[in-house]
């Protein structure tokens, strides 16, 4: 595979081979989007764009470059996050080090900034200072949802790509041609832009099966009379793996919005045409009763509340149980 294989984004793609072609690749790059998975793809492949031994006009897929960049192994990729809401001053510290010295196997030195809208001002600045004049051999890959977020400065020294929301029809296609039937590929399809989802490696019964769960759990929550139940099934879907946690309490968050979003959609047209999640349309209905629309945006701003401090994430068991208690206090609240 090369970058032509790459599903979609094609303004972003035809970007790419640009660079790969002029030889001149930009020192830093701010990638904007929303799905964290399509934007990670285009990341190796544009790695493997910098590092691959037998390039041409695309990466080879086979060098030992290329595939230690696939199995993410490779040494010269140093990827960072925040910690906490921000970037701590130590993680910044840490990559000015490590520019300093040079790549051990690669012709290029990658330094990914995720959520690159959590640096602070003066992390920012620091940044700065190496990003208008890198070392020859490093390259920079901003990732964030909002650029605007980051500081002017910044993002005038760098190219910006930016994905946009991939289309139902495109997704459709690419599954339908990886030997999915019709049904499945519409109903992944129709979901994509919502939840995030990573398309190179799905499999319909799981992904299915979170769908279910989630929506059973919305159910509990609104209908249930033993919060203690309600509890062990949230804690049960939610409480995993701890590196997967945020992934999986992002995404469980990310439904119950879509789901709420459905409900309140049926105060504008109730026949239900508007809904995405169509599976639960006539659950949907019966919710309705139970859900104002005030409630439904009290609910919205409770769950925006707890996505935007994800991160922060002290204590996993804590967080869950916090934003259950504080979901089931506004069911409960009589209706005005
Ligand atoms: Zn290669």
């Amino acid at each position: 595979m090369g970058i032509k294989d790459l599903l979609g984004q094609e303004k972003v793609k035809a970007r790419i081979q640009e660079y790969i072609l002029s030889g001149n690749v930009p020192d830093s790059i701010i990638m904007n989007g929303n799905n964290p998975y399509e934007i990670k793809n285009f990341i190796l492949a544009l790695a493997k764009a910098l590092n691959c031994l037998n390039i041409e006009h695309d990466f080879c897929d086979e060098c030992v470059n290329c595939l230690e960049i696939n199995k993410e192994i490779f040494v010269d990729i140093h990827s960072f996050q925040p910690q906490g809401v921000f970037y701590k001053k130590e993680q910044i510290m840490t990559l000015l080090e490590e520019l300093q010295r040079r790549p051990l196997k690669g012709k290029k030195k990658i330094f990914i900034l995720e959520k690159a809208d959590s640096l602070n001002e003066s992390s920012a600045n620091s940044l700065l200072k190496v990003i208008e004049e890198p070392p020859l051999d490093t390259f920079f890959i901003l990732i964030t949802r909002n650029h605007r977020a980051l500081l002017p400065t910044i993002r005038s020294r760098c190219h910006l790509l930016s994905f946009k929301n991939m289309d139902v029809e495109e997704i459709k296609d690419y599954l339908i041609k990886k030997d999915w039937s019709k049904e499945q590929s519409e109903k992944v399809a129709r979901y994509f832009n919502f939840v995030s989802i990573d398309l190179s490696d799905i499999d319909y019964e799981s992904f299915n099966k979170m769908l279910n769960n989630i929506f059973s759990l919305l159910e509990n929550l609104l209908i249930s009379t033993n919060d203690y139940d309600v509890l062990k099934q949230f804690q049960g879907e939610v409480l995993k793996k701890r590196e997967d946690f945020i992934p999986e309490f992002k995404n469980l968050l990310s439904l119950i919005l879509l789901y709420l979003r459905d409900i309140m959609s049926l105060y504008i047209e109730p026949e239900g045409s508007k809904i995405i999640c169509v599976d639960f349309k006539d659950r949907f209905k019966e919710f309705k009763n139970i859900l104002t629309i005030e409630k439904i945006l009290e609910l919205e701003r409770l769950i925006f509340h707890f996505i935007g401090n994800l991160n922060i994430n002290l204590n996993i068991n804590l967080m869950s149980l916090e934003f259950f208690k504080r979901f089931i206090l506004i069911i409960r609240e009589k209706n005005v």
